[in-house]
């Protein structure tokens, strides 16, 4: 472990007990499944928890949502004219107290898109993601695992404009904003998606649960892997989280390894 990142995780409160495991290693709370006989999709351990661990959640669920006229447009829009959408958008009742819409930020052929809830003060004052403590302890939390925002990362949330007050965006208003996250997800074509917190869990897994029990298996959006960890908001007020928040990089930094190497076949 280099200096770098003793430094990260010593600021982050989780030495010594955030450890970035080898590729190999299989994740604490994921025995190791598959044999010899099984096809190849289970005997990866990726694959074998998608498919034995989680699939009534993803069976159960459309792989292409239906689009109305409205989603079905922004669903043909590049990235210039998907810009320009919603900085003039209107769809929702958050435009009115907007400062800035925060489109989202980084490499828009990332292998890893993170997914907040939506953008609080500072991100509306400066029309970017994660910006101030909590952008902070993402930006380290990305470092703690060699990733750095806008190299190989993309950010976005699933609302482009700040709730009044910080509230939670409502189910409406995540509705009118989800075909832009859509294409997004689509322009971007990630290899493993990171949903921080519930709100964006929920929205993008349609399904409501506590993030505890979404955390540690791997879900998918519309066909994309997808892990769910805590927001690094609730992280800056939950320090007891933050050890398995390392637990829940650790095994997205396995995940994208079993990905990138080709031996997890899409879910
Ligand atoms: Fe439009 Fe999304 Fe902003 Fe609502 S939150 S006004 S749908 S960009």
């Amino acid at each position: 472990m280099t200096a770098r990142r003793d430094e990260i995780l010593k600021e982050l409160g989780l030495t010594p007990v955030w450890r970035l495991r080898t590729p190999s290693a299989a994740p604490a709370e994921v025995p190791a499944s598959g044999s010899a006989d099984d096809p190849p999709a289970l005997r990866n351990p990726v694959v074998a928890q998608s498919q034995a661990r989680e699939p009534e959640a993803i069976r159960g669920l459309p792989k292409v949502v239906p689009l109305d006229a409205r989603a079905t447009g922004i669903a043909q829009l590049e990235w210039p004219q998907l810009k320009e959408s919603v900085a003039a958008c209107v769809a929702c009742p958050l435009h009115a107290e907007r400062n800035k819409t925060v489109f989202g930020v980084g490499d828009e052929a990332a292998e890893w898109l993170f997914v907040g809830e939506g953008p609080g003060a500072e991100e509306d004052e400066k029309g970017e993601p994660f910006v101030g403590q909590a952008g902070k302890l993402l930006d380290n939390m990305l470092a703690a695992i060699n990733l750095k925002r806008g190299k190989n990362v993309y950010i976005a949330n699933i609302v482009k404009c700040r709730p009044p007050g910080n509230r939670n965006p409502e189910t409406a208003e995540a509705a009118r904003c989800e075909p832009y996250l859509h294409r997004q997800i689509a322009l971007i074509k990630p290899k493993l998606i990171v949903a921080l917190g519930k709100v964006a869990a929920v929205n993008l897994l349609k399904r409501d649960a506590p993030v505890a029990s979404m955390r540690g298996k791997l879900h998918a959006y519309q066909g994309i892997p997808l892990i769910v960890t805590y927001h690094p908001a609730y992280l800056l007020r939950s320090l007891p989280e933050k050890a398995k928040a390392w637990a829940d990089l650790c095994f997205a930094v396995e995940t994208m390894h079993g990905l990138q190497s080709g031996k997890a076949a899409p879910i």
